[in-house]
């Protein structure tokens, strides 16, 4: 497959077809905590990044088989809304696969435009990021590019809960030392109670961000979080299926084993030896690391994953 990756074991959306509209890695921010590196293009302009009509058939081979989900995901290692045609692949799926949930993971940073909020509207669910309502704080964490502002990012989420009858939820990453305050909470609390998502769902590490010194936030400040923002907010919890679990295969999960025991490698590069997508690499080195003792090596090429050879 070349559009889609997984289907994968998804926290949130249990299991899901991952669509990648945006090549590796073009992105409007260059989050200290990405997973999936560096922002190498980092961009406010919309393009067709790779041929519509391509992504839409292997949509349409794949759905023809009937597979089993729970959301089909327009996320990836950028930000899906720079893409040009995301409306037509969203009304795709609406008039020919109307039995599949269909979900857009966004930092939200294109929302105040009207007439991408309007592409949206046949999703059933978006989860936009919006990671502080205090500007030296955005700056830290999404370093975004310079087109996009603060005011307008929460203003296009206030516009989008108007307009759009899907499910909102709302994400919030916390980075310890920078958002993890009472006073950005507060603040949050104002902003969110103008946004009206349905929930607010608070996220920390728990793979190695683009930046080394990024900790996970510790579960007494989430909970402070969760108490001072109010009844919607929870922390996202781990993995529970809501169907059969197929999105993990043994044999992908043991080449990686075998592979980082015999020589170091970055996620891109087990991306290109496995064939699989960055995110989907991300998740099998997730329950990797639950078993083995996983290294890590900061290079110039940069982070290298390994297994000690005894292990
Ligand atoms: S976390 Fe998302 S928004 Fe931030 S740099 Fe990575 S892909 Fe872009």
């Amino acid at each position: 497959m070349e559009y889609l990756y997984g289907p994968v074991p998804s926290r949130r959306l249990g299991l899901s077809l991952g669509i990648d509209l945006i090549p590796y890695k073009i992105c409007s921010f260059n989050c200290i905590y990405c997973e999936c590196g560096e922002t190498t293009n980092l961009t406010s302009t919309r393009k067709e990044f790779k041929p519509v009509d391509k992504i839409i058939a292997e949509l349409d081979e794949y759905l023809q088989d009937d597979p089993e989900l729970d959301y089909i995901t327009f996320s990836g290692s950028g930000e899906p809304t720079l893409y040009l045609h995301i409306g037509k692949i969203i009304d795709f799926l609406k008039e020919n696969y109307p039995k599949y949930d269909t979900a857009l993971l966004t930092n939200s940073s294109l929302l105040s435009h009207k007439e991408i909020r309007e592409e949206l509207k046949n999703l059933d669910l978006i989860v936009p990021s919006l990671d502080s309502v205090i500007e030296e704080n955005y700056q830290k964490i999404n370093r975004p590019h310079q087109d996009i502002k603060l005011t307008d990012i929460i203003d296009g989420l206030i516009k989008l809960r108007e307009e759009f009858s899907g499910k909102i939820f709302l994400e919030v990453f916390i980075v310890p030392g920078i958002n993890d305050n009472e006073e950005e909470y507060h603040k949050f609390k104002e902003v969110i109670e103008k946004i009206k998502p349905d929930s607010v769902q608070l996220n920390t590490l728990d793979r190695p961000g683009t930046e080394d010194w990024v900790e996970p936030a510790l579960e007494k400040d989430l909970n402070k979080a969760v108490n001072i923002i109010g009844k919607k907010a929870e922390i996202i919890g781990k993995y529970s299926p809501t169907k059969k679990k197929k999105g993990m295969s043994h044999a992908v999960k043991k080449r990686i084993v075998e592979t980082i025991r015999v020589r170091p490698c970055t996620v891109k590069d087990l991306s290109e030896i496995l064939d699989l997508h960055v995110n989907e690499v991300n998740k099998y080195l997730r329950e990797i690391d639950k078993e083995y003792n996983l290294k890590m090596k900061e290079q110039t090429r940069g982070r290298f994953y390994f297994l000690s050879k005894e292990e």
